[in-house]
C-alpha cells in the first residue's frame, strides 16, 4: 500500500509559521509554490482520471470502488464529529463519471470528492455511525486500468477515536503554496496607497456549495465567475487593488480565506455566494455582516450551512482568528464591525432600484469567513440558485458586470467617506 509515501505531501501549514514573519511566509510560499507547480506540470502530461464510481452495501458494510486510468497513490485518515473517512490523493484528478454514481449509500450518508489545491485531491465519506476501512487497496485489472477499493465497516466510537488520534494530523492538509503564487504575492510597495480588496469566491474544489434544482448550475462556479469580474472592475478603478482568494476550482478552508485576506493587507474582504433556500420563491441579493446573534432565521440557517464548508472537506477548523480575550482585539473588532456595517448599508443603497433585493437586504449572522478582527468583511448573497429567475441572471455576464459595477461604486463612496 502506498500510504507512507504521501504522508508528508503538502504539509506546509501556516499554523507552523510565525504569523509575523512575513518574509518567511513569502519565501515558503514561493519555494513550495514552485515545487507544486513543478509537480503538477510533471503530471499534466498524463493526467489521473477517475472513470468510474461504485458504491454498494448496507448500514454495516459498504464498499466503494473507484476506477482510475493510472495507479493512484493515496492515504487514509479519519475524523469525528461528524464521522468521516478521508482519502487523500497527491495528484490532480479529473472526475469523469456521472455525479449520481457517487450518491451516498449504505453506511455513508454523504460522499464528496474534488480538488483541495493544485496536486491534491480528496474523497470524503461521511457516516452517521462510526465507521472505518477494513481495508483499502489498489488493484490492477486486465484492461490496464486500476481500481481503488475502500471497504468501509461499522465500528465503535472508541475504535474510531483511537484511529483519529493515531495520526498526529492537524487536518489542515491544504497548501498555502499554490495559492500564494496565484495571489501575485502580498501587497507590494507601490500598492500600499491603494485600497486593497480581497475578493473571495465562496466554496470551491471538493466543496461545490449549492446546486440548482436541475443540477446544472453550481455555486462554486458562479462565485468564481463573479469574483473574477468584481476583481477586474476594482482593478480598473484608480485607487483600488483587488486580489482573489482563489482563482480556480480549489478548496480553501474558511480560516485560510481570512488568513489570505489579512496576509495580503486587505482593507476589505468581500465574500461572494449564491445559495439555495427551501423557499424557491425567495429571490434577490442580500448583504451580510457578522454578528453573534443572527438577525433572523433565514440568516442563521444560511450561516450554519456556510460554516460546514470545512466539515465537508474534512478540514479541522482553525480558531486562531477567533481568539479574542484581548481587550485591544475586542476594540478593533468592534471598530471593524462598524466599518463593515457602514459599507453594507452603502452597498444596499446602491443596489436599490438597480437590482433585485430580498426583504431586509442587510442581515447579520455568524459567518466564520467574516471573522477577521481587523479587516471589514461582507458576505454578499448575489441571488438564490433555488429560484429559476435568479439562477438565469446569475449565469449572465451582463448581470455580473452590473452587480460588480454597483459594488465598486458603493465601495468608492465608502472609501471617500472614511478618508482613504
Ligand atoms: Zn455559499
Amino acid at each position: 500500500m502506498s500510504i507512507s509515501g504521501v504522508k508528508h505531501f503538502l504539509s506546509v501549514g501556516a499554523k507552523r509559521l510565525n504569523p509575523f514573519s512575513l518574509q518567511a511566509i513569502v519565501a515558503c510560499v514561493f519555494c513550495v509554490g514552485w515545487l507544486v507547480a513543478f509537480h503538477s506540470q510533471a503530471q499534466s502530461a498524463d493526467p489521473l482520471k477517475a472513470t468510474g464510481f461504485l458504491i454498494a452495501g448496507d448500514a454495516n458494510r459498504t464498499r466503494v470502488v473507484i476506477d482510475f486510468n493510472q495507479k493512484p497513490e493515496f492515504s487514509v485518515r479519519y475524523l469525528q464529529d461528524p464521522n468521516r473517512t478521508i482519502v487523500d490523493i497527491p495528484s490532480d484528478v479529473s472526475f469523469e463519471f456521472p455525479a449520481e454514481n457517487a450518491a451516498a449509500a449504505g453506511l455513508y450518508t454523504l460522499v464528496r470528492y474534488g480538488a483541495m489545491s493544485a496536486g491534491h485531491t480528496r474523497i470524503v465519506l461521511t457516516s452517521d455511525a462510526p465507521s472505518s476501512l477494513e481495508f483499502s487497496k489498489v488493484e490492477a485489472d486486465s484492461s490496464g486500468s486500476f481500481r481503488l477499493v475502500l471497504e468501509g465497516v461499522k465500528t465503535t466510537e472508541e475504535k474510531l477515536s483511537a484511529l483519529v488520534h493515531a495520526d498526529d494530523w492537524d487536518g489542515v492538509h491544504t497548501t498555502q503554496a499554490g495559492r500564494g503564487g496565484r495571489l501575485g504575492g502580498p501587497a507590494t510597495q507601490e500598492s500600499t496607497n491603494a485600497f486593497v480588496i480581497a475578493v473571495d469566491a465562496g466554496h470551491g474544489g471538493i466543496d461545490t456549495g449549492a446546486i440548482s434544482r436541475d443540477g446544472k448550475t453550481i455555486e462554486k462556479d458562479i462565485t468564481l465567475a463573479f469574483a473574477q469580474e468584481l476583481a477586474d472592475e476594482f482593478n480598473a478603478r484608480p485607487g483600488f487593488k483587488a486580489f482573489l482568494t482563489r482563482s480556480d476550482d480549489v478548496f480553501l478552508s474558511l480560516s485560510e480565506r481570512v488568513r489570505i485576506a489579512r496576509q495580503n493587507g486587505a482593507n476589505l474582504m468581500i465574500s461572494l455566494h449564491a445559495d439555495t433556500l427551501r423557499q424557491s420563491f425567495i429571490r434577490g441579493a442580500t448583504v451580510y455582516t457578522i454578528s453573534e446573534k443572527a438577525s433572523d432565521r433565514l440568516a442563521a440557517e444560511l450561516a450554519q450551512r456556510e460554516n460546514v464548508s470545512d466539515e465537508i472537506a474534512g478540514v479541522v477548523p482553525d480558531d486562531t482568528a477567533a481568539e479574542a480575550s484581548d481587550i485591544l482585539i475586542d476594540l478593533t473588532r468592534r471598530e471593524t464591525q462598524a466599518f463593515s456595517e457602514r459599507l453594507a448599508k452603502m452597498i444596499v443603497a446602491t443596489f436599490e432600484g438597480q437590482i433585485r433585493l430580498i426583504n431586509n437586504p442587510h442581515r447579520h449572522a455568524g459567518f466564520h469567513v467574516l471573522r477577521a478582527p481587523d479587516v471589514p468583511s461582507l458576505l454578499i448573497e448575489l441571488g438564490f440558485l433555488s429560484n429559476k429567475e435568479d439562477e438565469k441572471l446569475l449565469t449572465e455576464e451582463s448581470y455580473r458586470k452590473q452587480v460588480s459595477g454597483l459594488i465598486v461604486d458603493a465601495t468608492d463612496h465608502y472609501k471617500a467617506l472614511i478618508g482613504q
